[in-house]
C-alpha cells in the first residue's frame, strides 16, 4: 500500500496524537510528558531501539530495513516544545495549561513524524536504517544543538537528515522549498553605553547617554543601507532601549540596548558582527562616551543542500502534486540548522491552509495536513536508502 493511502486509514490515530499534545503543551526542555509518550508510542510500534534522554529530553528511535546492504542511515527530525501563550482557538482540545500553548504546531510535526515511524516500523521497505529524532526546545532553548553536542549524529551514524513545519499561507498539501540558505541566522547584541550623568540643565558637565545612544541606532542603519552587499539579506534591529534614569531632568549615567541581527550568509554574518562593535564603540567615542558590545551568536543559518533539496522535492511532489520549489527565504530562525550544519539534508514546508500564522494565540496546526506530513517524512527514508 502507498503510504500515503496506509495515512488515510491511520489519520484518526494520528489526529488523536496530535490533539493529546495540543491539550499538554510543553515549553522548552520541559517536555517529559510529551517525551514519554514519543518514547512509548515508539516502543510499541517495534522500533528496534528508542533511546530518551539525548539533549537532556529528546528521544530518538532506530528503525531497521528489511535489508542493509550499503550501511545508509537517514535521520527524520520533529519539533516536541510549545510556546509560553495564552490560547484562544476555542477548539475543544484547547490547552490545559493557561499560558502554554502549541502554537507553531510541533504537536503536529510529532505527530506525524510518530505517524511515519509507525509505518515504516510495519514495512520497513528500505535498505538501511531510519533514525526518528524528537527534539525539545525548538524555540529558543537550542535543543537542537544540544542532542548534537550529546551525540545524536555519530552515535547513530545519521549521513543525512530532514525536517519539515507547517505554513499557514500555503494550501494544506502543497509543499515549499528552496535550495541554499531558507532561514536565516539569529544573533543577539547588547551594547551600553557609559557617559557622565548629571543635572540636564547642564549637559556641558556631562557626557549624554541618551544622545550616545540615539546616535549608535541611526548609525546602526547603515549596515543594511550602505554596508552589507544590496542582494544580500540583513536585519539589524534595536529592539529594548533602557537609561538608568528615569527622571525628566536627570541624563543617566548608562544606557543599555539589546537587539538581533538576522542574516543569511556565514560572511555576511561575520561581518555584521564586526560592524556592529565598530560602529557602537567608534559612535561613543567620538562622543566622548563608551560602549560595551556583547554579541551572542544564536541559531545559525539553515541551508538546504541542492541534491538533497531535489530529493526532498520529488518525494512531496510523489506525495501532493504541488511543490514550490523557489520558495522565498525567510528572516525567521530555525534550531534544525545545527544539525543541518553536520549533515547534508533539507527542510521543507507543508501548507497549513489559511489560519492564523505561527505564535499567534488563535493558530491551530490542521489536521487535514497530516497525510501529506506523514507521507513525505516515510517517503523520504524509502527514497534515499531504496531497497535492491
Ligand atoms: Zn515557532
Ligand atoms: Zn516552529
Amino acid at each position: 500500500m502507498p503510504p500515503k493511502n496506509r495515512f488515510a486509514e491511520l489519520l484518526p490515530e494520528i489526529t488523536a496524537w496530535r490533539r493529546d499534545f495540543h491539550e499538554h503543551p510543553e515549553l522548552l526542555f520541559d517536555v517529559q510528558r510529551t517525551a514519554g509518550k514519543v518514547s512509548e508510542l515508539l516502543r510499541s510500534f517495534g522500533c528496534d531501539e528508542v533511546v530518551e534522554g539525548l539533549g537532556r529530553t529528546g528521544v530518538v528511535g532506530v528503525i531497521k530495513g528489511k535489508t542493509d546492504t550499503a550501511g545508509r542511515v537517514v535521520g527524520l527530525r520533529a519539533d516536541m516544545d510549545a510556546l509560553p501563550i495564552l490560547e484562544a482557538t476555542g477548539v475543544p482540545y484547547a490547552s490545559r495549561t493557561p499560558g502554554k500553548m502549541h502554537a507553531c504546531g510541533h504537536d503536529g510535526h510529532t505527530a506525524m513524524l510518530l505517524g511515519a515511524a509507525k509505518y515504516l516500523a510495519e514495512t520497513r521497505n528500505f535498505d538501511g536504517t531510519t533514525i526518528v529524532i524528537f527534539q525539545p526546545a525548538e524555540e529558543g532553548g537550542g535543543g537542537g544543538r544540544e542532542m548534537v553536542a550529546d551525540g545524536l549524529i555519530t552515535r547513530f551514524g545519521i549521513q543525512e537528515v530532514y525536517g519539515m513545519h507547517n505554513m499557514p499561507g500555503i494550501p494544506v498539501g502543497h509543499f515549499a522549498i528552496r535550495p541554499g540558505a531558507l532561514m536565516a541566522a539569529a544573533d543577539q547584541f547588547e551594547i551600553v553605553v557609559t557617559g557622565k550623568g548629571g543635572h540636564a540643565a547642564k549637559p556641558h558637565d556631562c557626557v549624554d547617554t541618551t544622545v550616545v545612544a540615539a546616535h549608535i541606532i541611526v548609525a546602526l542603519q547603515t549596515i543594511a543601507s550602505r554596508n552589507v552587499d544590496p542582494l544580500k539579506q540583513v536585519v539589524v534591529s534595536v529592539c529594548t532601549v533602557a537609561t538608568d534614569s528615569t527622571a525628566h531632568n536627570v541624563i543617566p549615567q548608562v544606557v543599555k540596548m539589546k537587539g538581533t541581527v538576522r542574516t543569511m550568509d556565514a560572511k555576511v554574518q561575520d561581518y555584521v558582527e564586526t560592524r556592529v562593535a565598530q560602529i557602537a564603540e567608534g559612535t561613543a567615542l567620538a562622543l566622548g562616551a563608551r560602549a560595551e558590545v556583547h554579541h551572542a551568536r544564536g541559531y545559525p543559518v539553515t541551508v538546504n543542500a541542492a541534491e538533497n533539496t531535489v530529493f526532498a522535492a520529488d518525494v512531496a511532489r510523489a506525495v501532493s502534486g504541488v511543490v514550490d520549489t523557489d520558495t522565498p527565504p525567510l528572516m525567521g530562525a530555525e534550531d534544525f540548522s545545527f544539525m543541518l550544519n553536520e549533515r547534508p539534508g533539507a527542510y521543507i514546508f507543508l501548507g497549513n491552509g489559511d489560519t492564523a500564522m505561527v505564535h499567534h494565540p488563535a493558530y491551530n496546526f490542521d489536521d487535514n495536513a497530516i497525510p501529506f506530513g506523514s507521507s513525505w517524512y516515510a517517503g523520504m527514508a524509502e527514497a534515499r536508502m531504496p531497497s535492491p
